[in-house]
């Protein structure tokens, strides 16, 4: 039987699936992953947990179709990765590397959004449409562009990454040196900072002001129940994500954006609110794109890597 793996490595975990060629999960598990000496351990880490799995399972090397992985980092369309903070890599081909532990099989890598996004299109939120934008909400705002199965890296690596394009006016400057950057606001960061100023602004009661030290996960579950702040605070911090969803609309038109990440978490309530400001910042066409919740959770990052594995 052929089999196919998936694997999303990650600072704290390196995740494994392994499927059928046509993509079906046969089995998944989660190893911590090995960052000592510089981060030269991950692959051969990987190269033994494939290996082991492939024994207990009667499999030889000629049963692999492929193997895809996810990086936390740029990679570039060889997989070659010039920097990955999270991992410790500077110049170093994981692709190349890996491949010296299964030299007859098809090893692909490719960014962690990137590959999550590929997961969401085909097995995920974009299945069944032609062109996708993922845009995943967690400590920053990343994402990841689909078009017809492709993923979009960009001739400099940085398609997709929507975080720091300029939304609205703000008083504060963001780490990369704008101001009013989409990851101001609808970032776990920025939904923590707005709450903390909606808090202060008065003193109308709130669940928040129960909450000892204030998490997006506290906001986006009180925002859940209905506390009038909370939502607000979702309201004001998802409104300019979907003003720049509408500017990405006027530059690539894709037919599905679908919203993952920790914050999506909070569910409808996210939709809605980035509805409001793709919507109303849409004037040449009145709907525009579907606007969806990711339906992989923490899966679509191995989903991905084996889709990215499966192509050709
Ligand atoms: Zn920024």
């Amino acid at each position: 039987m052929k089999v196919i793996f998936g694997v999303d490595i990650g600072g704290t975990n390196i995740k494994i699936g392994r499927f059928t060629p046509d993509g079906e999960l046969l089995e998944k598990w989660s190893v911590k992953t090995d960052l000592s000496d510089c981060g030269k351990k991950i692959i051969p880490q990987v190269a033994g947990c494939i290996s082991e799995n492939m024994a207990e399972n009667n499999l030889c090397e000629e049963d692999m179709e492929g193997i895809g992985m996810g990086i936390p980092g740029p990679v570039d369309k060889n997989g070659y990765v010039k920097k990955c903070a999270n991992l410790n890599w500077n110049d170093f081909n994981p692709v190349e590397e890996l491949k010296k532990f299964f030299p007859d099989c098809r090893v692909r890598a490719g960014n962690d959004a990137n590959v999550a996004s590929l997961g969401e299109y085909f097995r995920g939120a974009g299945k069944g449409s032609s062109s996708m934008m993922m845009v995943t909400l967690g400590t920053g705002v990343g994402g990841g562009v689909i078009i017809g199965g492709k993923i979009i890296i960009g001739a400099h690596g940085i398609a997709g990454e929507i975080g720091h394009i300029s939304v609205t006016d703000a008083e504060e400057d963001c780490n990369c040196g704008n101001r009013g950057c989409i990851d101001q606001w609808a970032s776990a960061t920025g939904i923590v900072r707005e709450a903390g100023r909606l808090l202060e602004a008065d003193d109308k009661p709130s669940m928040l002001r129960q909450a000892e030290k204030l998490t997006s996960k506290d906001v986006c579950s009180f925002a859940k129940q209905g506390d009038n702040l909370a939502v607000e605070c979702i309201n004001r911090c998802m409104y300019p994500l979907g003003k720049g969803l509408a500017y990405f609309s006027h530059a690539f038109d894709p037919e599905v954006y679908v919203i993952g990440g920790g914050v999506s978490l909070a569910g409808e309530i996210i939709v809605d609110a980035v509805r409001r400001g793709y919507e109303d910042n849409l004037y040449l066409i009145r709907k525009g794109a579907d606007i969806r919740l990711a339906e992989l959770g923490n899966d679509a990052g191995i989903i991905g890597a084996c889709a990215l594995a499966s192509g050709e």
